[in-house]
């Protein structure tokens, strides 16, 4: 299916990370000529005057600023492919700080008094929305500010129709601030952070004279989703799922149960057939998905895209995860995208492929063979490595939840300490680079930065280390840590931020070092001895070592690396002078965004752990209690009828004993669940402590004292279905 996808020589992408080389494209959004649902680069060549698709074209490509007479025009354009496609009404589409999306649909259709009706949708219609924003998480912006928000088209991400419940509506994706300007969305800043990525990036180019034809550089993404399917029927009896999309219930299966043999395995027949209407939505959406398969987990699955250019990636990974849900009730499923739905199974993240692209076609972190491209690689990859060990605790907060703490750092996801994976080969060199005389590479052929013609660093040397975090993986950094429900939106917003600041410096330092028009002699001279001594100053945050031992976090503890184990710590972090400082630097973020963000993040931990609180005690005291009652009770008879009947009833007297003590052990950790949630709130940061130092353990008790019970309470009495039961999806 996927050699349907037109990349129309705009994208050439690998997915699997095989060679790849980008051929000459401005765009990496992948414009697919059967896509009908989207009003693609094709489409608007088609409907709009030749002038005003040049027009358009300009301010998509290098972000000059629309003119409102091309609005118009462009909307009529707009509305008529719609109205043609059966879309009734349009919406502006966003991501407000809530991690889900929001739409306000409007009718295209306005009735006028004569019983008729006109269609509407005007420029400033598609450039512009007010939607009300006082029911979005702003932080505290809006109380010291202004109440009202606004919409604004983003037309570097293509409009689509989003078709569901047999209706059509026209999505134009758009940002979401306030009227006096700050962002209150994911997508403001990461357009902001790609502006400051572009402008940095470029200026390395000039210096290494690639700068050919480049006006911009683009940061890439390319969004790997992990999930989940259950039966339906199952998922509606669960009111743990049902509320929090994960189970705070449930005794683990047993052992080895179908666990080894579900990795790539053959995927399940009704699951493939869901898969594959997922893939055609998306196609019409514009999404380029690739790959699908089983993931480690019974009943867990795996969806990858071809990367797109970052905003888009983002806007489309979005529509991925709402897409999965969709259709998986259709299919009589359940799809989970949740970090931990099942204690002790192994949980779902979202890999992040990142890298840098020119509007030429060259991405900039792909070791290429001639001796200037090849220092360039070095300098890019050298800034990189600095970033994550310069920002280590905003990129780690850039990953935090509630959800995403029961992955990081549990042996099946990387700890939570940010370090950067390398491979040998990379390491090796990096490492002689230290050393301020690069030689060799450790296959066997030379590095030499001198030499005109250079063995190239060979692609692909990286290995697998899935314990890493942050890992290179031949021409892409792969960031593992991503949690599979976020919006991936902040953590490319976050990487594009500090790689900026990054790469600002290492330009900064090569232009002081190499003046004017240097010669070549004085060029590697200059590159070699700024990268060493950024090499010294960082090298502590490569690790190319398995991640999971105790050895690497006492290691990482000796190499200075911050470790922030859970999410409440790290989302601390993001108010530190030093990143206030890196986000308005480059006009990201500025303060008042930086801290309503930290406010917010805070505010959806606490949310979060009260939902699924709450919803533990109930069900404990509506559902597990009374049913792990009516066992006692029976078993209560079995001991007086066989005490009646004059028979040894000992042993199932002590049965009852001990079943009985269970069951107090229940009532006492329900009672003291339900104590530390008297808790009064005040300030947020204090809240969120509560949260995760008293409450949270306190559910943890709840469970084991319910998971004791569920392997002892027959079948028949037990009102919950089982992990046996819920993962078995067949
Ligand atoms: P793996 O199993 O190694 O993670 P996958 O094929 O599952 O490999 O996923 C690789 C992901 O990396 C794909 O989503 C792909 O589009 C993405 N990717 C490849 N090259 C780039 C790039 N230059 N920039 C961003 N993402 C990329
Ligand atoms: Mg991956």
């Amino acid at each position: 299916m996927s050699s349907t996808i037109a990349s129309n020589g705009k994208a050439t992408a690998s997915t699997n990370g095989t060679h790849h080389r980008d051929n000459s494209h401005a765009d990496l959004r992948v414009d697919q000529s059967f896509a009908s649902d989207v009003f693609t680069e094709r489409v608007m060549q088609q409907r709009l005057p030749k002038e005003v698709f040049k027009r358009l074209q300009r301010t998509i490509m290098h972000g000059e600023p629309l003119e409102a007479g091309l609005a118009d025009v462009v909307s009529a354009a707009m509305k008529e492919w719609a109205l043609e496609r059966g879309a009734t009404h349009y919406t502006h589409w966003f991501q407000p700080l809530t991690g889900l999306t929001a739409e306000k649909h409007d009718a295209f259709f306005t009735p006028d008094a004569s019983g008729g009706g006109m269609s509407e949708f005007t420029g400033s219609a598609l450039v512009q929305g007010e939607p009300d924003a006082s029911s979005f998480p702003s932080g505290g912006i809006r109380a010291t500010f202004e109440a009202r928000g606004y919409t604004a088209w983003d037309c570097t991400s293509p409009v689509f129709i989003n078709r569901d419940a047999g209706t059509a509506t026209l999505c134009i994706p758009t940002a979401f601030v306030s009227w006096t300007g700050e962002a209150l969305d994911h997508k403001t800043p990461l357009l902001r952070s790609m502006e400051a990525l572009s402008e940095q990036a470029v200026r390395i180019l000039r210096i290494f004279g690639t700068d050919s034809g480049v006006t911009r550089v683009i940061a890439t993404a390319g969004p790997e989703q992990e999930y989940f399917l259950i039966d339906r029927s199952h998922y509606v009896e669960r009111e743990d799922l049902v509320a929090s999309d994960r189970t705070l219930f449930g005794a683990k299966p047993p052992k080895g149960q179908q666990l080894e043999d579900h990795y790539f395995g053959s995927i399940p027949t009704r699951v493939l057939g869901f898969m594959s209407e997922v893939e055609r939505e998306l196609y019409r959406l514009g999404v380029p998905v690739k790959t699908r398969h089983n993931e480690v987990a019974p009943g867990q699955f795996e969806l990858a895209p071809i990367y797109e250019t970052a905003n888009i990636a983002c806007d489309h990974q979005m529509l991925t995860m709402e897409t999965l849900k969709r259709v998986a009730g259709r299919h009589g499923m359940h799809c989970i995208v949740h970090e931990k739905p099942f204690a002790g199974i192994n949980g779902s993240g979202k890999h992040l492929n990142w890298s840098m692209t020119t509007n030429t076609g060259v991405n900039l972190l792909d070791p290429r063979d001639d001796t200037h491209t090849n220092m360039q690689f070095l300098v890019f990859l050298v800034a990189v490595i600095r970033a994550v060990d310069t920002y280590p605790e905003v990129l780690r907060m850039s990953v935090a939840s509630a959800a995403n703490d029961f992955r990081l750092g549990a042996n099946e996801a990387p700890p939570a300490i940010m370090s950067v994976f390398l491979g040998d080969m990379l390491s090796d060199i990096i490492g002689q680079l230290e050393t301020g005389n690069p030689k060799s590479t450790i296959k066997g052929g030379k590095l030499d930065l001198g030499a005109r013609t250079l063995p190239q660093i060979p692609r692909h040397t990286g290995d697998r280390n899935r314990t890493s975090p942050f890992a290179f993986t031949g021409n892409k950094f792969e960031f593992r840590a991503v949690g599979s429900s976020g919006a991936v939106a902040w953590p490319a917003t976050v990487l594009n931020t500090i790689v900026s600041e990054s790469i600002d410096y290492v330009a900064t330092q090569l232009e002081k070092e190499l003046g004017k028009n240097p010669t070549e002699a004085k060029m590697i001279a200059g590159v070699k001895k700024v990268l060493q001594q950024i090499v010294k100053q960082h090298k502590r945050v490569i690790f190319d070592g398995d991640g999971y031992t105790k050895e690497w976090h006492e290691d990482a503890a000796k190499r200075g690396l911050p470790n922030f184990r859970e999410s409440v710590a790290a989302i601390q972090q993001l108010g530190l002078k030093k990143n206030i400082e890196l986000f308005k630097k480059y006009r990201v973020l500025t303060k008042v965004e930086v801290e309503s963000r930290e406010h917010i993040y805070l505010e959806k931990y606490i949310k979060q752990v009260q939902i699924e609180a709450d919803t533990a005690a109930i069900m404990a005291r509506t559902a597990i209690l009374p049913a792990s009652l009516r066992y006692q009770t029976e078993l209560a008879e079995v001991v007086a009828a066989t005490e009646a009947a004059d028979v040894d009833a000992s042993e199932v007297r002590q049965q009852l004993e001990e079943y009985a003590d269970l069951v107090v052990k229940l009532r006492n950790s329900i009672k003291l669940l339900e104590a530390t949630l008297e808790h009064e709130g005040g300030d947020v940061n204090h809240h969120a402590e509560h949260m995760r130092d008293k409450v949270r353990p306190a559910m943890v008790e709840l469970r084991n004292a319910a998971d004791a019970l569920e392997i002892r309470v027959p079948k028949d009495l037990w009102p919950l279905p089982t992990y046996r039961e819920m993962l078995m999806l067949k």
